[in-house]
């Protein structure tokens, strides 16, 4: 029976969020809008099937289709980002964090990660996050001038706290990480480097950023940013000893049956990166993220590192306009344009409202908005937080918002 007769309340949600989704300008930069056939595979009677272990190599009988597609998904992750070995199991970016943590640590080691305000990730250290509880993570910072990743303090740090390892990787650094220096550091203070690209997967493997392959010893990434795949987890390394043991924490160690639906949409997803058409798309991304941050810095506003090397930056709302980020993130709700609070580097206001917003142009890149439209989300964003009290004109300046999504259709045929 459908979904419509069986159970029309669920019917009713995937609806509404369809239509959510088409008509108000997503710059949430951690989503995007998958491909008809990612959504296909990972709707598929895939998610019917026990797979247990690897391919060739399960507790279940019936695995020789599923086989198939995740060594599929391996081989296309390894050529994507010329990796030796990939496990495609974890379920999401902390569970492949986690894994390539339980590999390379034992509890209680010292961990260098980027500091949540300066743009790193709850995984990379949280008091909260498993990563905070089982291992003693020193936060390393930007540079309060230029707010930019701080090699020689980094280094200082390193040399003088010796941790096991080095975590690189942000969740919302606007800047190039420049993965070969960080490498001699973790050489020069005895630590192994680990790089977490969930955000920029996707700039990693059209060109578009440094490879961290190269200098890293493991790579853990999400399938669901950049990469504009399903939500899920990866872990790259080009050595075998290391694969051995990812594969043996990623399963029996931390996960039970694979999702191989999901592995089969991963597989989509990186036979689409591989193509030219997501280098041109990757790039309109960046374009895109360079036009809206200059676009708002001329109005005035404070951008985080001063620009953007990637798919995302960060704006210092308080800074410019005196609000927090949950109040500019609230009036951005009311006009139709989506985003997230976040922290500043050197962030004085408490988590639950921050002086920033995050905005990142992965979704709207995908439905194909250009430059000249970034410039007219920085005019209706402008024109929003200064007029927040006037409810009258945020209604009508959310049918403008409307007015521009509706030239980007979505899911359409
Ligand atoms: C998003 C993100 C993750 C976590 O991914 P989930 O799939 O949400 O668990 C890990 N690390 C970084 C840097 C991220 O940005």
């Amino acid at each position: 029976m459908s979904l419509r007769y069986f159970d029309p309340a669920i019917d009713k949600i995937l609806k509404k969020e369809l239509k959510r989704q088409q008509k108000n300008i997503e710059l949430i930069a951690s989503e995007n809008y998958v491909s008809k056939a990612v959504l296909e595979a990972q709707g598929s009677v895939l998610t019917n099937k026990y797979a247990e272990g690897y391919p060739r190599k399960r507790y279940y009988g019936g695995c020789e289709f599923v086989d198939e597609a995740e060594n599929l998904a391996i081989v296309r992750a390894q050529e994507l980002f010329g990796a030796a070995f990939a496990n495609v199991q974890p379920h999401s970016g902390s569970a492949a964090n986690m894994a390539a943590y339980r590999v390379l640590l034992e509890p209680g080691d010292k961990v260098m990660g980027m500091a949540l305000n300066h743009g790193g990730h709850l995984t990379h250290g949280h008091p909260l996050s498993f990563s905070g509880i089982d291992y003693r993570f020193i936060p390393y910072r930007v540079n309060p001038e230029t707010e930019m990743l701080d090699y020689e303090e980094l280094r200082d740090a390193a040399l003088s706290h010796r941790p096991r390892l080095i975590v690189a990787g942000a969740s919302s650094y606007s800047r190039a990480i420049d993965f070969k220096r960080i490498k001699e550091i973790a050489e020069e203070s005895g630590a192994r480097l680990m790089v977490d690209m969930a955000h920029i997967a996707g700039l990693v493997a059209a060109g578009l950023h440094q490879n961290p392959l190269p200098y890293a010893d493991i790579v853990t990434s999400t399938t669901h940013k950049t990469l504009r795949g399903p939500r899920g987890g990866l872990i790259l390394t080009n050595s075998r000893a290391l694969a051995v043991k990812i594969n043996r924490v990623v399963f029996p160690g931390l996960q039970g049956g694979p999702l191989m639906h999901v592995i089969a949409a991963k597989a989509v997803c990186f036979k689409e990166a591989l193509s030219d058409e997501f280098k041109l798309y990757q790039k309109r991304v960046v374009e895109n993220a360079r036009a809206l941050s200059e676009a708002l810095k001329n109005r005035g506003y404070h951008i985080v590192a001063d620009g953007t090397d990637t798919h995302l930056f960060t704006v210092n709302v308080k800074k410019t306009l005196g609000i927090t980020g949950s109040e500019a993130e609230k009036t951005l709700d009311a006009v139709g344009i989506t985003c997230n609070k976040n922290a500043v580097p050197f962030d004085d206001e408490k988590p639950l409202y921050t002086s920033g917003i995050r905005l990142g142009t992965p979704a709207v890149s995908t439905r194909g908005f250009k430059e000249d439209d970034m410039k007219e989300i920085a005019r209706i964003i402008d024109a929003a937080l200064k007029r927040r009290d006037d409810e009258g004109f945020l209604k009508r300046l959310k049918n403008e918002t409307h007015a521009l999504s509706e030239k980007y259709p979505i899911y359409e045929d």
